[in-house]
């Protein structure tokens, strides 16, 4: 799609903006003082507007100056390659058909901090091929963005139909709910079926089945390899779930997942198994009294499927969520990697915004996967004319920060001090300050079972051949 096109999109929002540029400013300039004007009611409708925006400001050839961004002069500028298409995932990779969501339309889907949890959303917003998906009858800040062809994301009434259960919006008691009359009294819609991803291999018989047991990496602590579970499956996907932990820990993987291993798996390789929280004898564990006691079948061996390394090496570009902002999709670099992970580094900015993210992550894309979507591209900091020319107070203090998202979430849409910037020093440290949006309880290091992060090592078999985990396995979180 042409910028031509987009730019005329556009053009009534805009004409109401864009004043003469005062002399010695450039036209992109001028765009940002009278957004910067208008912003300030601080609505989600001028957050949105602040992204159309945004989008026309990274389009725009500015007269005599610096031409548009774009991949193939900046790859050849750093000659560095694209990390090629054959690399990634098909969800990761360009979508066929077009996302049909619309904001106000309702579904089921998980709760990717509870992902045993099904819950009523609603598309909040829709960016290119992504969208916000908000829980009813929660605050905004606990809305999250998942792609349109999710796996995490079902229609009205799927869960009914495959019998799991599903958690209503906040005040309704359970058994309490209909989405007939929920739809009805909230005069929405039902997403229609057709929108949502649909296999397009037949699922085959996987050998796993509920209740079996298995050795899994916790993925918020991946020194430690623990005894599991599989409490829940869909399609394709096993939901892992730690033994006596609850179940913020729960992830939903592939059999191919490296972070899985039958059970065994640890004594055969001389990596310390950590044992359920409270086990009686934790010293002396043995599987085959433990699936005695818990009266349970080992998942068998034949059923795991270890996927091969991926194919991505350092110094290919992409694109990526910034997890931070996840709002945004910036121009990123590969900086790390090991046999199921990639580091990924945005490029212009401080190397501790890096971080490391599953290869296989439905956040990470194919150069040029924005503009095939119509999604905001973040082009690499210094790039294009950022705000330095915007009068002194009316910026974020970050640099590089346009000043967009909130660290509270989407409820505030902009921000103009380090103390709402997603990426500020007082800001950086903190990982997450919300309280749990079920239990309502804060994430506290001194309690028991604390969801305080460990150093991101990763158990020694994740590891590419010559390196070694330093971390120990203790059997405390
Ligand atoms: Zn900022």
């Amino acid at each position: 799609m042409s910028t031509g096109f987009r730019l005329l999109e556009f053009l009534p929002c805009l004409k109401s903006w864009l004043t003469l540029p005062p002399l010695g400013y450039n036209c992109k300039t001028a765009l940002v003082c009278t957004w910067e004007g208008k912003k300030r009611g601080q609505s989600g409708r001028n957050q949105r507007e602040t992204f159309i925006f945004l989008f026309v400001f990274d389009c725009l050839v500015v007269p005599g100056k610096k031409k548009v961004w774009n991949w193939v002069s900046y790859l050849e500028e750093e000659r560095m390659p694209a990390a090629p298409l054959k690399l990634f995932r098909e969800y990761q990779s360009f979508p066929q058909g077009r996302n049909g969501f619309k904001a106000g339309m309702k579904l089921e889907g998980l709760d990717p901090e509870h992902p045993s949890q099904f819950c009523v959303l609603t598309v909040a917003e829709v960016q290119g091929y992504r969208m916000r998906l908000h829980f009813d009858g929660y605050p905004e800040c606990y809305d999250f963005w998942v792609n349109a062809d999710s796996s995490d994301i079902h229609p009205v009434g799927w869960c009914e139909k495959t019998s799991h259960k599903l958690l209503p919006p906040k005040g309704f008691k359970e058994g309490e709910f209909s989405w007939t009359s929920y739809l009805k009294n909230c005069k929405a819609q039902a997403a229609p079926k057709s929108l949502f991803k649909t296999l397009s291999t037949p699922v085959t018989p996987s050998g796993f089945r509920l209740g079996m047991k298995l050795e899994a990496v916790d993925k918020k602590n991946p020194s430690l390899m623990c005894v599991a579970t599989i409490t829940d499956m869909v399609d394709n996907r096993l939901l892992v779930h730690f033994d006596n932990w609850d179940e913020s820990y729960d992830y939903w993987c592939e059999a191919s997942s490296p972070y899985i291993r039958p059970v065994g798996y640890c004594q055969e390789t001389g990596t310390p198994l950590t044992t359920p929280p409270g086990y009686k004898d934790s010293k002396a564990f043995s599987w085959e009294r433990y699936l005695e006691e818990t009266n349970s079948q080992a998942a068998p061996a034949r059923a795991f499927k270890l996927r091969p390394a991926h194919g991505f090496q350092v110094n290919m570009k992409l694109e990526a969520v910034d997890r931070r902002n996840p709002i945004l999709i910036r121009v990123a670099t590969i900086v790390d990697k090991d046999d199921h992970r990639i580091k990924i580094h945005f490029d212009g900015w401080d190397r501790h915004y890096d971080f490391w993210v599953d290869a296989d992550s439905p956040d990470v894309h194919p150069v040029g996967w924005c503009a095939k979507t119509g999604h905001a591209l973040q082009v690499p900091l210094g790039k294009v004319d950022d705000l330095i020319l915007l009068p002194v107070g009316q910026a974020c203090p970050t640099p590089g920060c346009h000043g967009i998202g909130h660290v509270r979430g989407p409820r505030y849409g902009t921000h103009y001090t380090l103390v709402g910037c997603p990426y500020s020093e007082v800001n950086l440290s903190r990982e997450n300050l919300l309280q749990d949006r079920l239990s309502g309880e804060r994430p506290s290091p001194s309690s028991s079972m604390p969801k305080a992060k460990r150093p991101e090592t990763p158990a020694p078999f994740l590891l590419g051949a010559g390196e070694s985990s330093q971390e120990d396995s203790s059997q405390s979180r």
